[in-house]
């Protein structure tokens, strides 16, 4: 094969492949007006294009981003198919495209470096200079705090900046690493139980000592979210009329694993283990008792197909425009935010406080000062930022990641922040896609 024949067949397979391109996002498009993803049991197109399609974060944002645009602007899909605008600077330009604009807007980013389309879009929309200020940064952690970081087990100070993410490891089958750093406090606390418990654990082993505290953890939240007692209560009369007990809804969620029960025709069930909800099978504006056997756990984006299967989208999709409406008022007036669409009885009465802890942070949590913050919100703030960075670098907006960001702070269990920041922003990037 010559060089120049090399140098044609790429030519082609390259023109090939953003043709091949332009034609994911129109099945993306049809994917997503079908709703295919949710009836396959993922729980969003984000979910669907990593899990089912095996694309990377990065690409299904990016092909996601393209879908949304295609759906509103058609003519992209030509710019796409031609090479004339990558996905990468659809991404930088979403928010500039309109319909009166994306014919001259694609023709002048049209072959132009991911940089020269920044430039482009600081040009076309520039943003304010930045305020100086001043602010007190973190000490810096000595020598010697920094060789026993080797430990098991550290001691550093509250700086939140200078915290590492908890990590979470496989290192062989069945076996994980888990590290995390630990505050004085912590230490001692470790240290007390590690004496407390060494006879049932002479070796003093950490995960003996973790374990043990965990099951204790998880039974303090079960009782407090579900009510869950050592006997189960009768229940009372008011499930006749829909009302979901505590008892029905520990019930639910015990039959359901604490996992979205949504099954796709395929046999997948859906894997979504956060943001889920009680739903009655039939209705309660139909009738529909708060018995267990009416009741299943499914996430969000299930609950709403199934309400939108029963009450029509349009009915549906008023309903949430008129809920986030309410909802951006009361944020307005930084207030705690009202509750997500509810298509049933579901909220755990835990999560109002939760939610009202958590709430500060999410709202002016970038700009507060460290040395104001107590430790475990300071720990908090440390993992809002790096999914916020990440979120940044993905090429989302200021307001799509602080709005993924007070998503997150509104989660129905009680340390949102505490999970490994990788899937921190895996369950951001659900959220916005
Ligand atoms: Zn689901």
């Amino acid at each position: 094969m010559s060089n120049e024949e090399i140098l044609v067949d790429l030519k082609s397979f390259v023109g090939a492949e953003r043709r091949s391109l332009a034609r994911v996002v129109v099945y993306l498009v049809e994917i997503e007006e079908r709703r295919l993803h949710l009836e396959l049991g993922c729980s969003s197109m984000f979910d669907f294009c990593t899990r089912r399609l095996g694309f990377s974060e990065g690409e299904a944002f990016r092909r996601l981003t393209a879908e949304r645009l295609v759906r509103r602007l058609p003519v992209l899909l030509d710019a796409i198919a031609s090479g004339q605008i990558h996905l990468s600077n659809l991404v930088l330009l979403r928010d500039l495209l309109t319909e009166a604009n994306v014919d001259e807007i694609v023709a002048t980013a049209g072959g132009k470096t991911k940089r020269e389309v920044e430039e482009l879009v600081a040009r076309m929309a520039p943003k304010p200079d930045v305020q100086a200020s001043i602010r007190k940064l973190p000490e810096r952690r000595s020598s010697s705090s920094a060789a026993s970081s080797r430990k098991v087990m550290t001691t550093t100070s509250h700086a939140p900046s200078r915290v590492p993410p908890p990590q979470l490891q496989a290192i062989a089958e069945r076996r994980y690493k888990v590290q995390l750093t630990a505050d004085e406090v912590l230490r001692d606390k470790l240290e007390l139980a590690r004496a407390l418990m060494s006879h049932r654990n002479p070796s003093g082993d950490l995960a003996v000592i973790i374990e043990q505290a965990v099951d204790l953890l998880i039974e303090k939240l079960s009782k407090e979210k579900l009510g869950t007692t050592s006997r189960a209560r009768l229940r009372k009369p008011s499930a006749q009329h829909g009302y979901v007990t505590r008892a029905a809804r520990r019930e639910a969620f015990e039959r359901d694993g604490w996992q979205c029960s949504f099954v796709g025709k395929n046999g997948q069930r859906c894997p979504a283990r956060s943001f889920l909800e009680v739903d009655h099978v039939t209705p309660r504006a139909l009738g529909g008792s708060g018995e267990a056997e009416n009741l299943r756990v499914l996430c969000r984006a299930h609950n709403r197909d199934a309400a939108e299967r029963v009450f029509g989208r349009a009915h549906v999709e008023a309903r949430i425009r008129s809920i986030r409406k309410h909802s951006s008022r009361r944020l307005d007036r930084n207030a705690p935010p009202a509750a997500p669409a509810d298509f049933s009885q579901r909220k755990f009465e835990a999560t109002r406080t939760t939610t009202t802890t958590a709430l500060p942070s999410a709202i002016g949590g970038l700009a507060r000062e460290a040395s104001h913050v107590a430790p475990e919100q300071a720990q908090d703030g440390d993992a809002r930022k790096h999914v916020r960075t990440a979120l940044l670098s993905l090429g989302f907006r200021v307001a799509e990641a602080d709005r993924a960001l007070l998503v997150i702070d509104r989660q129905e269990c009680d340390e949102p922040w505490r999970r490994p920041i990788e899937a921190l922003v895996r369950e951001a990037l659900r959220i916005l896609t």
